[in-house]
């Protein structure tokens, strides 16, 4: 399975080859409210590996909640790309509202609904939680 994307400018270009789709959540904390200036980071957790990045990227680092993240977004425009934490090792995080299709895709699981804009109304059996999920109950969700 392929997946391309890119940067609004269009100087990265991103590709993911996965065997299955990676898993698409969405976070609806304040944080990715703020950062993507919307009402909630839409995230797909891939393989390192499955990641190739072509063009120059930007990289940002950061402290939260006693784990590291590293930013990659395009220096030109500033859309991030993806990001790799401490708290999920070998994985990259894909923001994947820069994907080809991404609006076919459908979250698989919802987090940090506790901050949820109220307009957004979620669909039933949705896997939901109030804010950060154990890492094995969201791990079954999203391999579910
Ligand atoms: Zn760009
Ligand atoms: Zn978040």
């Amino acid at each position: 399975m392929r997946f391309t994307g890119h940067c609004r400018c269009g100087q990265l270009a991103l590709e993911i080859e996965a065997a299955a789709r990676p898993p698409l959540y969405a976070c609806h904390c304040l944080n990715c409210q703020r950062w993507s200036g919307s009402a909630f980071g839409l995230h797909m957790l891939c393989v390192a590996s499955a990641v190739q990045l072509t063009g120059e990227p930007s990289t940002y680092t950061h402290e939260h909640e006693g784990q590291t993240s590293t930013q990659y977004a395009c220096g030109v425009c500033h859309t991030r790309m993806f990001n790799e934490t401490t708290a999920a090792p070998g994985m990259r995080v894909v923001r994947a509202g820069v994907l080809e299709g991404a609006a076919h895709l459908t979250p698989v699981a919802h987090i940090w609904t506790r901050r949820k804009q109220q307009w957004v109304t979620l669909p039933d059996g949705v896997a939901q939680w109030q804010e950060t999920p154990t890492a094995e109950a969201f791990a079954a969700a999203l391999m579910g």
